[in-house]
């Protein structure tokens, strides 16, 4: 089910300050967006005082339309998603053997023809990115 957001406190598309930022038909400039595309991001994803602190950062790599956002964009962030914890509070032979697993179940698996182990140039939808990826979110960077 899509949750419905509150869209009563948009910005007023026809008075001053934002009309300059939007075009006529109510979308964000493709210039802001450009703008914003690659900026840095932080989400605090901590639930309590107990884990406070606990965020991800990431990059945007694209603006997206929302019509039901206050702004009428989302921001998609793919690029450089980890977190500053361990997502899994796992002991440290627990974490060695679940990255062994996952190093060795990204060997072979890209499919976009990239020759490179750096995930960030093969294709956002390629088989290893995803696995590489899914390794940072569960593990976090190799230290
Ligand atoms: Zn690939």
């Amino acid at each position: 089910m899509i949750k419905k957001r509150n869209t009563m406190d948009r910005p007023d598309f026809l008075g001053h300050p934002y009309t300059s930022l939007f075009n006529p038909d109510g979308r964000l400039k493709d210039e802001i967006r450009t703008f914003i595309e690659g900026m840095s991001v932080s989400v605090d994803v901590s639930t309590s005082e107990e884990d406070a602190g606990r965020r991800y950062y990431g990059t945007v790599s694209e603006v997206m339309d929302d019509e039901l956002d206050k702004h009428r964009v989302i921001l998609l962030v793919q690029n450089n998603v980890r977190p500053n914890f361990d997502p899994i509070d796992l002991d440290p032979n627990q974490k060695t053997l679940l990255r062994r697993l996952l190093i060795a179940a990204q060997i072979g698996t890209c499919s976009c023809r990239t020759k490179s182990h750096e995930y960030v140039y093969h294709a956002l939808d390629c088989q290893y990115r995803t696995a590489v990826e899914l390794e940072l979110i569960l593990l976090g960077p190799e230290k």
